[in-house]
Formats: structure tokens, sequence, C-alpha cells
């Protein structure tokens, strides 16, 4: 039996913090199918696209061959649907503090509330990346700063091309 679990995000863009977490989900799961939440109204930094590729890179230089098990689709209807539609039994979210834990348990217990065949699993932060969140990447490399040690160096790349910096 494969074992396939979804790991939904924003990933605008993907970050050191979500690398961690993929690295985790990779030993739980035989597939990860990464789901870009697509949201109207929201208007990302990064285009689909984009945000596609940086992270089918990043698995490539994060992973090599594991990168194999790492799929990415995009998704704008309810993360158990999409969880379903990929035949996913676990949902993947990442923990770095209490705010997360709070909003987190909300969602799971909703979520397996409607959807009992789809598991939440919680993944802890590593010490060294439980500081990042994309939106401060977003904001640091706006404003000129080095956001090297937060995302790895094709996303900063990127982040230049894109802000002209
Ligand atoms: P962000 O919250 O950084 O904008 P996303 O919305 O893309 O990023 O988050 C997708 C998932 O990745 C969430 O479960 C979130 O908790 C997790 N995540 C994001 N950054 C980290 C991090 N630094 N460490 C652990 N999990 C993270």
């Amino acid at each position: 039996m494969t074992r396939t679990a979804l790991y939904p995000g924003s990933f605008d863009p993907v970050t050191n913090g979500h690398i961690d977490i993929l690295r985790q989900s990779l030993a739980l799961a035989d597939r990860v199918v990464v789901a870009i939440g697509i949201h109207p109204g929201k208007k990302p930094l990064f285009s689909l696209e984009e945000r596609r590729e940086m992270i089918h890179t990043v698995a490539q230089e994060s992973f090599g061959a594991d990168a194999a098990r790492i799929e990415v689709v995009a998704f704008d209807n309810l993360v158990v649907e999409a969880a379903r539609a990929q035949g996913a039994s676990l949902l993947i979210r990442g923990l770095r503090d209490g705010t997360d834990l709070d909003y987190e348990m909300q969602m799971a217990g909703t979520n397996g509330a409607i959807a009992p065949d789809v598991h939440t699993v919680f993944l802890p932060a590593s010490p060294t990346v439980r500081h990042i969140a994309a939106t401060l990447v977003r904001q640091i490399a706006g404003m000129g700063g080095d956001v090297s040690p937060l995302a790895p160096a094709s996303v900063v790349r990127e982040l230049a091309r894109k802000l002209g910096n």
C-alpha cells in the first residue's frame, strides 16, 4: 500500500521551514503531495507556476532521488477534498509555536469531523527553523534584507529577481 501525505500551504515562497517539514514527511509517507492553496482575493507575490517551479527545484536540491516521491499540485477547494482527490490519508501541518497549535487544533478538529478518513499529523519545526515564516521572508526581501539564512539559495535568487534587488 502506498501511503500518501498531503502538505498544504501557500509556499509564497518555499522556505527552509517548509523543507524541514517536507524532510520529516518523506520519512512518514511514500508519496508527499505539496498542495498550493489558491485563495481568490489574496494576491500572492509569486504566481502558482513560479511557486510550483521553486518547490520542484528545492526538492531536487534538498532530497536528490527522494524528490521523485514529491508532487506539487494546486487546490482551491476544501483541504480534505484535495487530500481525498490525491488518495492521501495523512494531512501534514507544521507547528512552530503555541499560536500555530491553537489554530491548527481547531482546523484538525473541524477537518476530522467532516472527513474522519483524513488524519492530521502535526510535525514540530526543528529548532533551527522554527522562527521562519514566508510572510517575514517576503517582507525582509522587499526591504532589501538578506534572507539567505531563511530560504534556499535558489529561492533567494528568485526573490531578488522578482523584487529587482
Ligand atoms: P507560512 O505560514 O510561513 O506563510 P504556509 O502558509 O505556506 O507558510 O505554511 C504551510 C505549512 O507549513 C503550515 O502547516 C505551517 O505551519 C508550516 N510551516 C511554515 N513555516 C514553517 C516552519 N518554519 N517550521 C515548521 N512549519 C512551518
